[in-house]
């Protein structure tokens, strides 16, 4: 599957990805020693129920709900010490210093299909106001970009509480704010969009809330995040490049991502799993040697050949059933 291959060397190049992972696991493993003792019991994100331990990453004890299978880290940080851990990590701001500095053009043209396609879901809503779209965690600027490129909004303002991410997307001239959620009470929002963050979110539920209640009637959202049923959690559980405490806390699944929504007011129009990388995830951590796929000879034995005709289908078919790792949820704000 030569196409795919490239691609996930494309999206995480080896060298800066192998250097990511080593930053994460060591400023994690840091951060748990100095913190743990402070951190807070929590129940399922999604539903609030309890859930049973499976398993432990860099110290911190992975939790999943015995309800609606969200996986999810408890005991957890506060949001006073994830700020504290955002602002200063090493391996926090290695990849903020790496989305800032590279360009974002082509960051904006991989966008395209997707902003596009949100775009003809609002269109069919002819109660739906394009007023102005926000895009809560911005980062480069990128996915606003794509949004403004629709040409579908009136204004596209993009928000992040990192003072070198609100720099870079001002300087692709995009209406930029400082912060979060909290920042738009005194502006029109009928889009909020939010890509790879709700995953980080000490409390979803609430923020969530913020997000509708500062949304117009006839509002969307739609959020991108990391499928915690997707193809990569199951064949690697702990060990997927994926699960990386204390920056990702919530690990939500089609099912529990509607649940959530649904109870904060939303009403669900899709949701999908559109990945492409799940089983080059997989098939590169088995030639890393991070996992040996020895519980799973049939899938070791079709990534040992990397036998095209089975994996680009397959990634395919990952897609299609709502098993790919990523995935993005259209909500509309109910009457
Ligand atoms: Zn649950």
């Amino acid at each position: 599957m030569p196409e795919i291959k490239s691609e996930v060397d494309r999206i995480r190049p080896k060298d800066l990805h192998d250097k990511a992972v080593a930053l994460r696991k060591a400023c994690g493993e840091r951060f748990f020693g100095d913190y743990h003792e402070r951190f807070v019991d929590t129940r399922c994100p999604a539903c609030g129920k309890d859930g049973e331990t499976v398993f432990f990453k860099y110290g911190f004890t992975h939790k999943k709900c015995a309800a609606c299978a969200t996986l999810y880290c408890s005991p957890r940080p506060t949001e006073e010490m994830l700020i504290e851990y955002y602002s200063t990590s090493k391996a926090t701001c290695f990849w903020t210093d790496l989305l800032v500095s590279t360009g974002c053009e082509r960051k904006v043209l991989q966008y395209g299909p997707r902003a596009e396609q949100l775009v003809e879901i609002l269109k069919q809503d002819t109660d739906f106001n394009p007023a102005r779209a926000v895009d809560l965690g911005a980062g480069s600027g990128a996915f606003a970009l794509a949004l403004s490129r629709t040409g579908f909004f009136d204004k596209v303002m993009a928000v992040d509480f990192s003072d070198k991410c609100c720099d870079a997307c001002e300087k692709i001239g995009l209406e930029t704010r400082h912060g979060s959620v909290d920042v738009l009470s005194d502006v029109q929002v009928n889009f909020i969009s939010m890509n790879d963050m709700v995953e980080h979110l000490f409390d979803p539920m609430q923020f969530l809330s913020q997000c509708y209640d500062v949304l117009d009637p006839n509002g969307y959202i739609s959020i991108a995040c990391p499928n915690g049923e997707g193809f990569d959690f199951q064949v690697m559980q702990e060990k997927t490049v994926n699960i990386t405490p204390p920056e990702h806390l919530n690990y939500f699944n089609s099912d529990s991502l509607a649940l959530l929504l649904e109870s904060v007011g939303f009403e669900m129009v899709s949701i999908c799993t559109p990945g492409i990388l799940d089983v080059q995830i997989v098939a590169r951590a088995f030639r890393d040697g991070l996992i040996d796929l020895k519980d799973n000879l049939w899938l070791r034995e079709r990534i040992i050949q990397d036998d095209a005709e089975f994996l680009a289908p397959f990634q395919k078919f990952l897609q299609q059933n709502k098993w790919s790792s990523h995935m993005v949820a259209i909500a509309k704000k109910s009457q």
